[in-house]
C-alpha cells in the first residue's frame, strides 16, 4: 500500500476498498465522508446536509461497501438519484469502488432500455441505483424485488423533491421492507425533505455540514 492513501487508513476499511481509492488517486476522505466512516452505528437512520461537490458519493458508497453484506443474488441496497446522469454517474463510482470485489450492480433509469434493465436485475445485481420513476415501474411490474432491500439511500433528497418525485418516493418507501436502514442526503434542508424524514425515517442521526447563513 502505497503513502497515497493514508487519510482512509484510520477508519477501518478493507484491503479492496483502499486498494480501489489508491488506483483512483483520492489521498484523504472528504469532511462529509470522514463524518459517515466514523458513524458508531452504520444500522440507524441519518440525514446528512453538506453541499454540491463535497463528496456525498462516497459518503454513502464506503461504509455500505465496507460493511459488506452484498452478495449477489438479489437486490441489498437502493440507492435513488434524481436525474438519469446522476444515477450513471453513482453507478461508475460504485463499480470503481467495487472493482476488486463480485459486486453487481444495475441502473434503472428512464429513457432506457428496459430488457437490459431486466437482465442486469435477474443477473442477481445487489446495488440498485435508479430514479424515482423507472424503480417505481419496476417495483410495480415485479421485475425488482424489494424483500432482501436492507438499505435505501436517498441521494439529492433536495433535488428529487424540486423534480416532483414526491408521490413515486412515497410509493417506493412504502412498497420496501419496514426493517430497513434509510440514509438521506441534501445539499439543502427545506420543509419537503423535513417531512419526508420526520415521516419515514427513524430517529435519525442528523449531521449538518453547512454553515447557517
Ligand atoms: P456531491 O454528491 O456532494 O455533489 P460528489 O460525490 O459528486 O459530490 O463528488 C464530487 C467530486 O469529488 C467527484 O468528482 C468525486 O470523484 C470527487 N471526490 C469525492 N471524494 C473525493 C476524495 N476523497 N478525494 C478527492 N476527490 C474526491
Ligand atoms: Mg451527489
Amino acid at each position: 500500500m502505497s503513502i497515497n492513501v493514508n487519510g482512509f487508513k484510520k477508519y477501518g476499511l478493507s484491503e479492496r476498498l483502499l486498494d480501489a481509492i489508491e488506483a483512483k488517486g483520492f489521498a484523504s476522505p472528504t469532511p462529509v465522508q470522514r463524518e459517515m466512516l466514523n458513524l458508531d452505528s452504520f444500522k440507524r437512520d441519518v440525514i446528512v446536509r453538506a453541499k454540491t461537490g463535497s463528496g456525498k458519493t462516497l459518503a454513502f458508497l464506503l461504509p455500505i461497501y465496507n460493511e459488506g453484506n452484498l452478495d449477489s443474488g438479489s437486490p441489498k441496497v437502493l440507492i435513488l438519484s434524481p436525474t438519469r446522469e446522476l444515477a450513471l454517474q453513482t453507478n461508475a463510482e460504485a463499480c470503481w469502488l467495487g472493482q476488486n470485489q463480485d459486486i453487481s450492480t444495475a441502473s434503472l433509469v428512464g429513457g432506457m432500455d428496459m430488457a437490459k434493465q431486466i437482465r442486469e436485475l435477474r443477473k442477481g445485481a445487489s446495488i440498485v441505483i435508479g430514479t424515482p420513476g423507472r424503480t417505481l415501474d419496476h417495483l410495480r411490474q415485479g421485475t425488482l424485488k424489494p424483500e432482501g432491500i436492507h438499505s435505501i439511500i436517498l441521494d439529492e433528497g433536495d433535488r428529487m423533491l424540486d423534480m416532483g418525485f414526491k408521490e413515486e418516493l412515497e410509493a417506493i418507501l412504502q412498497a420496501l421492507p419496514k426493517k430497513k436502514r434509510t440514509w438521506l442526503f441534501s445539499a439543502t434542508m427545506p420543509e419537503e425533505v423535513m417531512t419526508i424524514s420526520k415521516k419515514y425515517l427513524n430517529e435519525p442521526l442528523c449531521i449538518d455540514l453547512v454553515e447557517d447563513e
